[in-house]
């Protein structure tokens, strides 16, 4: 019998519309739940852990984490086809990583296609190869994180080390997709002019020379994580501003890499 793609489950925690700044154009982002990784910074603790919890959150408790399947979340990204059309926007699967639901994510991602809607990944592409492989077949671009070069400091303050990551960063980048590689500026990780420049060396030697997003620190996670009973690591470390990313931007420029700041 022919499986039905539409039918195919997975767990989300959130849909966001008219987002301007994961992918081209406008675009929905569909956040799933479960993430291999643990940033000290991350600013969506809710998406960590694959299993549905509560978390009390702008004055009421909500439960993060639902079930869902292709054909009802295809529902919800259809609703703006008119503004996917007028500026080259579409889907995006964020996360958590969306690389560990590969069934779900996959079959979504054919869905939007075959509705000819165009399809983005924010990933950090911690998951097998033969994984990797089916997302690439059916996405139109890829939003990779690269978050620091030396695997020591990789461990401590995401708790995975980078091997993986650099491994295939390099081969998306060899298979020919469209990629994007993105950093985010973190204090006291990965903060300073030698650590982002070692950076943009590897991406610059990446084939297609991708382009860098420096994507500077910020904590409007911080209440998320009171909401689920959770030490904040970077409690009281105020936003990256601009006069840190200034040097870091050019730094990276120095290396011959196309870089921005902000996604
Ligand atoms: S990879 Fe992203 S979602 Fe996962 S823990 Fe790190 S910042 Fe959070």
């Amino acid at each position: 019998m022919e499986h039905d793609i539409l039918s195919t489950t997975g767990r989300i925690f959130d849909i966001q519309r008219y987002s301007i700044h994961d992918g081209p154009g406008i675009r929905t982002i569909v956040f799933l739940k479960g993430c291999a990784l643990r940033c000290r910074w991350c600013c969506n603790p809710e998406s960590q852990r694959f299993e549905v919890e509560n978390m009390f959150f702008a004055g009421k408790d909500e439960t993060m984490g639902y079930d869902v399947t292709v054909g009802e979340v295809l529902q919800s990204v259809m609703k703006d086809m008119f503004f996917y059309r007028r500026s080259g926007g579409g889907l995006t699967l964020s996360g958590g990583e969306a690389m560990l639901q590969p069934d779900f994510a996959v079959d979504l991602l054919k869905a939007c296609h075959a509705e000819g809607i165009n399809t983005c990944i924010e990933t950090t592409a911690i998951a097998k190869w033969e994984v990797i492989e089916r997302f690439l077949e059916n996405l139109d671009f890829v939003y990779m994180d690269i978050k620091h070069m030396n695997n020591e400091k990789h461990r401590e303050f995401t708790g995975q080390p980078n091997t993986k990551i650099i491994e295939h960063a390099i081969r998306i980048a060899a298979s020919g997709a469209k990629l994007t590689m993105r950093t985010p500026v973190i204090p006291g990780f990965n903060d300073t002019v030698e650590e982002i420049s070692d950076i943009a060396k590897f991406v610059k030697m990446l084939p297609g020379s991708p382009h860098l997003h420096l994507l500077p620190y910020h904590r409007l996670g911080e209440d998320k994580y009171k909401g689920l009973n959770r030490d904040y690591f970077y409690a009281g470390v105020p936003p990256m501003d601009m006069k840190h990313m200034q040097p870091l931007l050019k730094a990276a420029q120095r290396e011959g890499v196309e870089c921005q700041i902000g996604g």
